[in-house]
């Protein structure tokens, strides 16, 4: 007997991520894309693009991350931005800052650029060179995010932390205060894609996840409204897992440079969906209706112990991804969650990792990946 079909999803999405390229200059071993990156020739063309954000606006779409890679690689940039203010989406440009230059920064707010989020390393020149495989990146950085104030854009500073920097937390801190931010996200490496292959180079031990909680707390009560802090902590060492992109097809869609459509963007790793393309299908129906998004929504899916537990509609039994990464069953309860029967084998794996001399890097590249 076959499964009834469910019902369409009625509820919009908040967000679009639009990874418009995987191109980037920088190579950071934490890198979330995916180990097999999608090449220039394959990317959507800017009628797709202006088409996908149509889409999106008439769903209910309601902001736009612009993402990657490196989205001012994209030529076209100004023209997506500029058809998002027409739709009235609110647009923010995710980038690493290394190579726009102020003409280009004013041509994209001229074009209704509503928001940048700046991706900042290392606080430290040569440790920002280094995780990102770039010479001079740490001055291009702040020359960019000058730029950025100068021109009365919002900005938000994304500190990706790991055990090479978190000794350097406050410095990030102060950094976002002088450099005029709004908002300073500290993020913990989340450990898929690049970063899953770089995990034991960059896990932190326990002692810097510790003192990285205490320097945010001091920080938020000293500095208040001056500066929101957004804080993510590595799933490993986590009582409870996230509610990975606030569950399954709730609340974000992501389309990638080939225009390839998933409900997070690590959801490739899940074996026998098949994710469908904005070049085949519209995206109310990918959203709404296709397999791949009804997979994880709801409750069904669950099995014990998240089906019968109190936060089933809090955090969703966790990611599914990561499930199927540290576990090979996408249905399993996420691993970072204290009630999973795998927590402990995992927990130690990522002291262990963190307790030895940490490996080589192994960058972020185009070129196909050595097995
Ligand atoms: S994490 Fe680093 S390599 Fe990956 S897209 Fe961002 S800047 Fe580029
Ligand atoms: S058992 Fe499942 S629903 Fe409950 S906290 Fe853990 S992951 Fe979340």
């Amino acid at each position: 007997m076959t499964a009834p079909a469910r019902e369409p999803w009625r509820e919009p999405p908040i967000g679009l991520l639009a990874e418009l390229t995987h191109r980037c200059p920088l190579a950071c071993p934490y890198c979330s894309n995916p180990l097999e990156l999608t090449r220039r020739e394959r990317e959507l063309s800017t009628a797709s693009w202006e088409r996908v954000l149509e889409e999106a606006a008439e769903l209910g779409v309601l902001q736009l991350h612009l993402s990657g890679g490196e989205p001012t690689l994209r030529g076209d940039l100004e023209a997506i931005v500029a058809r998002a203010r027409a739709l009235e989406l609110y647009s923010n440009l995710i980038t690493a800052g290394v190579g726009v230059s102020e003409r280009r920064l004013e041509a994209l707010a001229a074009a209704g650029l509503d928001h940048v989020q700046l991706s900042v390393q290392d606080v430290d020149p040569a440790g920002c060179d280094r995780i990102g495989g770039f010479q001079g990146s740490l001055a291009r950085k702040l020359a960019f995010a000058r730029a950025v104030r100068r021109l009365g854009l919002p900005l938000t500073l994304n500190a990706v932390v790991h055990r090479h920097n978190l000794d350097r937390l406050e410095r990030f801190v102060e950094l976002a205060l002088e450099l005029g931010a709004d908002r300073l996200e500290v993020a913990h490496v989340q450990y898929y894609g690049w970063a899953l292959a770089n995990r034991a180079a960059l896990m932190p031990t326990r002692a810097q996840l510790d003192r990285s909680v205490e320097i945010v707390k001091a920080a938020r009560a000293r500095l208040g409204d001056r500066l929101l802090i957004d804080f993510v902590v590595p799933d490993y060492y986590a009582t409870h897992p996230k509610p990975c992109a606030s569950g399954w097809g709730r609340a974000v869609i992501v389309v990638g440079p080939d225009g390839r459509v998933l409900p997070c963007h690590a959801a490739h790793v899940i074996p026998g969906l098949v994710f469908p393309n904005v070049e085949e299908k519209p995206l109310r129906w990918i959203w709404q209706e296709s397999p791949a998004f009804q997979r994880f929504r709801g409750l069904d899916w669950m099995r014990e112990p998240c089906r019968s537990c109190a936060r089933r509609e809090i955090d969703f039994g966790g990611c599914r991804c990561q499930a199927m990464q540290l576990l090979g069953d996408p249905e399993a309860t996420d691993p970072a969650c204290t009630l999973s029967p795998e927590h402990a084998r995992i927990m130690a794996l990522a002291e262990a990792e963190a307790a030895a001399p940490p490996p080589a890097f192994r960058y972020r590249r185009l070129e196909p990946v050595p097995a």
